[in-house]
């Protein structure tokens, strides 16, 4: 009977595997993502808490395990990841950045109820509802994470744009919730360094090119040799705990384990800074474990925004 059954095999239709072949710069797209995303898994299970109750608890926190104050499952993500993908999926339905078509999509998402939501922008998203307009009031309280936290698929979708459309851009989907001008100037430092990693600029570059015009506008975002534990939510504090992470380490998993292990705002900085540094070391920078750990459906996703979203701003990409 062996010969029938590989007649059989034989005679089958060729399922043709599709090997995903990305370019270079897909390849980083798709990291910066799935980066993001991994960052936000894994930071969550230590989210508000201290440097010293993380080692006390594990050590070194070094694996997607889940639980913190939200009970995860391990690979589930949180609203940093989940407002990226609601805004990501808005802007492909529109062909661009556009704020209407965001504030949609985030009110959309909060009502799906979300398994956590910043103080920023449930309010902003309320006065939304009532109001209609997609540009929250401009408040210098408002200086929260939560618009970078969310930057990745405008900064993915503006690729190659003018500096002007860039910067258009990353208010449109930044002031839905946090119109603020510190807020403003990190997602915009954060844009165009995303889009230094995706074009293989060097870390180096980024802090000589980009976060050192951020500093000299913005004198409140410099970070010393002092290390920044427990960073809060506040933009400024978030900001400089990834920064002294990513200019001090050499790859995904050290950054990710520096930050993370800070405590504080742990899944945003997390996040953030697994978008940082997956756009700049690339998938095969990304340990295997934590691929594996992140939540499926989560990891499919990411992928086909970050290949979709690259391929609306460039289609040659
Ligand atoms: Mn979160
Ligand atoms: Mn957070």
């Amino acid at each position: 009977m062996f010969w029938t059954g590989e007649l059989i095999a034989r005679s089958a239709p060729i399922r043709r595997r599709v090997s995903i072949e990305r370019s270079p710069m897909a390849e980083r797209a798709v990291a910066a993502y799935i980066g993001l995303a991994i960052g936000d898994a894994l930071g969550a299970t230590v989210e508000f808490m201290t440097p010293g109750e993380i080692r006390a608890q594990y050590g070194l926190h070094d694996e997607i395990r889940g639980g913190g104050w939200l009970r995860l499952k391990a690979g589930q993500v949180t609203d940093d990841t989940t407002m990226a993908l609601a805004l990501g999926e808005a802007i492909l339905a529109a062909g661009h950045v556009d704020a209407p078509a965001a504030a949609a999509a985030f009110d959309a998402w909060m009502r799906a109820k979300p398994v956590d939501i910043g103080n920023t922008v449930r309010r902003n998203l309320i006065t939304y509802r009532q109001s209609g307009n997609p540009v929250a009031p401009p408040s210098e309280h408002d200086a929260g994470n939560g618009a970078v936290m969310r930057l990745l698929p405008a900064a993915l979708a503006t690729y190659g744009q003018t500096a002007e459309q860039i910067r258009a851009a990353s208010q449109a989907q930044a002031h839905v919730t946090h119109h603020n001008t510190l807020s403003d100037a990190a997602c915009e430092t954060l844009t165009f360094a995303v889009h230094d990693l995706l074009a293989g600029k060097s870390s180096r570059d980024i802090e000589g090119q980009r976060v050192a015009p951020l500093i000299a506008d913005f004198p409140v975002f410099a970070y010393d040799r002092k290390r920044r534990d427990n960073p809060s939510g506040y933009v400024v504090d978030t900001l400089q705990a990834v920064f002294q992470a990513f200019f001090a380490t050499e790859s995904f998993e050290d950054c990710l384990l520096d930050v993370v292990n800070r405590g504080g705002d742990a899944d945003t900085t997390g996040a953030i800074a697994g978008m940082l540094a997956g756009a700049r070391y690339g998938m095969a920078g990304i340990p295997k474990r934590w691929l594996r750990a992140l939540d499926d459906f989560t990891r499919v996703r990411c992928e086909k925004q970050a290949e979709a979203l690259l391929q609306l701003a460039c289609p040659t990409a």
